[in-house]
């Protein structure tokens, strides 16, 4: 049967449901910090500014219909501070990445970062983005604190990258990057998600664009998180296919970087013509969250733009704390309900067991 046609309807806006109660903590140690019941302990945080997008990847997003959440349902610059503060203060955060959507979308950016950067400790703060519009954000987000940036291009041919994100903004994105790079971000790392038949026979030009350009390219295999729910297992890019295709034109060894809890696996890449002795051209990252999962090393715990914890991408039910932050809890309470939250963190995602279930929200509902 032909799959139905997008009618640019409005369909309501899937969200998981939030929990009813919190995890039990009676064999919970007295310990400040997300620790799980699999000894695990996030350490870095995924904030979520916006589900809103100017892009339609086909892999995050509907083409149409999509419903966005409305200004007072998102956090205020304020809330998100306070809630990074506390994950900061009282429950060990070290890193915050800010994430969507897309989070030049909001105009406070640069006033978010800002805040975060005050606090003590200060975390390590970064920013994935599509990076349009960049060009005249960058230094205003650089002077601000912002320290490291992850700008997803999947591919560099004006054709295929409008089929994947359905906007012909191929030359914006482009913008974008030189504008990172004349703010001084650095490294400015490209993060790409390969598809069969769709860009991943422009893998080897897109590394050697990337090198080429000092940029640090990122493959990231897809996951089932597209609104369409078109994933199949069996039809996604995996890494050994990623070695598989760069084998002819590159050499790939392991980097000697420590991974310390890092999704990528790094390589340094070196021209296969020119030989194993041959000077490291660049760094490669390869995420193969799907078919060499890292859950056991797990260190992320995630807030959404509305103020929930999701202790995984996978999770399918979520712990708000922004009705309690609007209800006037303090940063005890607040810490509380956050560790308990993340107490209850399942093992893993369970992308390859029969019955796992794929969550209600999009990737760019929840935050990638
Ligand atoms: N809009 C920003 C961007 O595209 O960088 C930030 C949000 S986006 C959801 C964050 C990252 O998630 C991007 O690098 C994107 O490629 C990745 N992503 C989105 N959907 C994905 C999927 N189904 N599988 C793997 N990665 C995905
Ligand atoms: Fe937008 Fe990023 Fe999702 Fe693409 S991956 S639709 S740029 S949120």
């Amino acid at each position: 049967m032909a799959s139905p046609v997008p009618l640019g309807i409005p369909m309501p806006r899937r969200t998981d449901p939030l929990s009813p109660s919190l995890p039990d903590t009676s064999d919970r140690p007295a310990v400040p910090g997300l620790l799980d019941t699999f000894a695990r302990t996030a350490t870095d945080l995924r904030v979520s500014l916006t589900d809103f997008c100017n892009l339609r990847c086909t892999y995050c997003m509907p083409e149409s219909g999509m419903e966005f959440l409305k200004k007072q349902q998102l956090l205020s610059v304020e809330e998100i501070v306070r809630l990074v503060r506390v994950g900061v203060e009282q429950l060990g955060i070290q890193q915050v990445r800010f994430t969507g959507g897309e989070p030049l979308t909001r105009a406070d950016l640069d006033e978010i970062i800002a805040g975060v950067a005050a606090l003590t400790p200060r975390p390590e703060i970064s920013l994935t983005t599509n990076a349009i519009g960049l060009e005249v954000r960058a230094a205003k987000l650089a002077r601000a604190g912002l320290d490291r940036i992850n700008v997803s291009l999947d591919s560099v041919v004006s054709e295929t990258f409008e089929r994947i994100t359905r906007r012909p903004l191929l030359h914006r994105v482009l913008e974008g990057i030189e504008g990172a790079r004349e703010a001084g971000l650095d490294p400015i790392k490209i993060n790409a998600v390969l598809m069969p038949g769709i860009n991943d026979h422009e893998l080897p030009d897109l590394l050697a664009w990337c090198l080429e350009r000092d940029l640090q390219l990122r493959v990231i295999e897809q996951m089932p998180l597209d609104a369409g729910r078109t994933w199949e297992r069996t039809a996604m890019v995996t890494a050994a296919d990623v070695h598989q295709m760069l084998a002819p034109h590159y050499l790939l060894t392991p980097s000697e970087e420590p991974r310390e809890g890092a999704p990528a696996e790094k390589f340094d890449v070196r021209s296969r013509a020119a030989g194993p002795d041959s000077p490291v051209l660049g760094t490669l990252g390869i995420i193969a969250s799907v078919t060499r999962p890292f859950c056991a090393d797990c260190r992320r715990t995630r807030l959404t733009a509305e103020g929930s914890v999701r202790t995984c991408l996978f999770s399918t039910s979520e712990t708000g704390l922004r009705d309690a932050l609007r209800a006037g809890a303090s940063d005890e309470d607040l810490a509380r309900i956050w560790r308990a939250a993340h107490w209850g963190k399942a093992a893993g995602h369970g992308m390859d067991r029969p019955d796992f279930t794929q969550p209600e929200r999009p990737m760019s509902a929840i935050g990638g």
